[in-house]
């Protein structure tokens, strides 16, 4: 089998910044490893060295002060072997091409291991939108829009929110798509307000179709006989609705980070105090008030003892400096790539159970898949319809996936990564050569 990536091949990097220097290279390292264990012939996998697309695009808006300002973005369809590209969008000061090909890629394995009829897709705007009002915000969402409505479209490529965007700029940009093609086109992108034909259930699902997951595999994973500490890290819209799915079925959160701060208290965080401040948009210093909650140094919070730990926030935050020094017997992926290959390794051998991202955070594509069928039928589902589907996907394809770890003696990243691929090769077989 022949590598997937090649050294004599290096991938150009320089238009990454630091931060996700080598990202892409050390996420196809893992593809690389799963093809040379696999028994099929995977050789149709060397696609998957580059994105199928990627556009760049300036985003000019002006600004509240009647100034202008620019701001690069992307869109990336990464594989659409499967169907059309799905995948979120991100505002974040710190993307920039690399990223976004990279977390597009992982879409396309995690599209495959819930056996969704998408490929992989991502898209991202480098701003930091603390600086925003709410005017420029609006602005912003309706340029990208203008800039890749050609890019999108709900047989081609189907945005929803990511890091930093939510349902209002997912309207947003509907909103524009719809003026530019001029007519209804509401599966073009998920995520979106009820009003505007969201679906119900897609706002909690990320955190409840890992919660699914997490309680369909509790017994196996050795958590329900334990003290049922959590500690998470990014309490936005999926570390949130963790910790009130955790703390519902009876966790103790003794530790919490946001991009700020971080807080613990062994005995357990107030998580209505904690949900409220950050409703209100109240640092977690707030909750710091000599009830036994302290703050401690955001570079701790992955070495406070707990019996789960739940990374909801950025990729590469465990990493070869910090994976050593983590407690917690079973890791729950709800971001995207929070864990290096090389932490992977130390925690395999440290005997942590990972519960990976393509799989772990896979109920929110899920839901986004169940709006996108309901706009396409002009139907709407009820929410326990939403949740019994949700909760019966995650079961298979987590079982499936647990099971051949257990007998391959794999990891059950590595399992994932096995099931996922398969399903590539062979979608990738049928198509036939171009
Ligand atoms: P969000 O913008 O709602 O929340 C992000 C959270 O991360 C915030 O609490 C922020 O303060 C925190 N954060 C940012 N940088 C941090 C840092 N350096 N240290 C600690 N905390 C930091 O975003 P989200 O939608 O909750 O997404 C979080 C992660 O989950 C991302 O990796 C995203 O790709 C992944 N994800 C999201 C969805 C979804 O449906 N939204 C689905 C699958 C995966």
């Amino acid at each position: 089998m022949k590598k997937i990536i090649s050294d004599e091949h290096p991938r150009p990097s320089a238009q990454a910044a630091p931060l996700h220097e080598g990202l892409l290279k050390r996420a196809l390292q893992r593809l690389d490893d799963v093809a040379r264990r696999m028994d099929e012939d995977t050789q149709v996998l060397q696609r998957l060295q580059y994105p199928q697309e990627i556009l760049e695009a300036r985003l000019t808006i002006e600004m509240d002060d009647g100034s202008e300002r620019s701001f690069p973005a992307w869109r990336c369809r990464y594989d659409d072997t499967r169907g059309p590209t799905k995948g979120g969008i991100r505002f974040h000061p710190e993307s920039n091409a690399e990223e976004v090909e990279t977390l597009a890629f992982w879409m396309t394995l995690k599209c495959a291991v819930m056996n969704l009829p998408y490929g992989g897709g991502k898209g991202a705007v480098q701003v930091d939108t603390h600086t925003l009002s709410q005017a420029e915000l609006e602005r912003l969402s309706r340029a990208y829009m203008r800039a890749f409505a050609r890019f999108v479209g709900p047989d081609r490529d189907i945005p929803a929110p990511d890091v930093y965007t939510n349902a209002q700029v997912m309207g947003w940009m509907l909103d524009e798509y719809e003026k530019m093609i001029g007519h209804a086109s509401p599966a073009v992108i998920t995520g979106k307000p009820l009003t505007l034909g969201g679906s119900l259930g897609r706002e909690d699902a990320t955190a409840r179709g890992a919660f699914y997951l997490l309680k369909h595999l509790e017994e196996r994973l050795g958590l329900s006989a334990s003290q049922k500490r959590v500690v998470i890290q990014g309490i936005g819209n999926v570390g949130g609705h963790m910790v009130q799915f955790l703390a519902e079925d009876g966790w103790r959160i003794v530790a919490v980070a946001d991009s700020r701060h971080a807080i613990a208290n062994p005995a357990g965080l107030n998580c209505r105090a904690l949900l409220n401040a950050k409703k209100e948009g109240k640092s977690l210093i707030s909750l710091a008030t000599g009830n036994g909650t302290k703050e401690i140094a955001a570079g701790d919070i992955f070495s406070v003892d707990c019996d789960l730990l739940v990374p909801a926030a950025l990729e590469d935050q465990i990493h070869d400096g910090n994976a050593s020094s983590i407690k917690a017997g079973v890791v729950l992926e709800l971001a995207n790539g929070p864990i290096t290959p090389i932490a992977d390794q130390i925690l395999a051998q440290a005997g942590v159970t990972v519960l990976p991202d393509i799989l772990a955070n896979a109920g929110g594509v899920t839901v986004s898949y169940f709006e996108w069928i309901q706009n396409r039928q002009g139907l709407c589902w009820p929410v326990a319809e939403i949740h019994s589907r949700l909760e019966q996907m995650m079961q298979t394809e987590g079982e499936m996936i647990w099971n051949m770890a257990q007998h391959k003696k794999l990891t059950v990243r590595e399992a994932a990564y096995e099931i996922g691929v398969g399903r590539l090769v062979r979608a990738m077989h049928a198509r036939g050569r171009s």
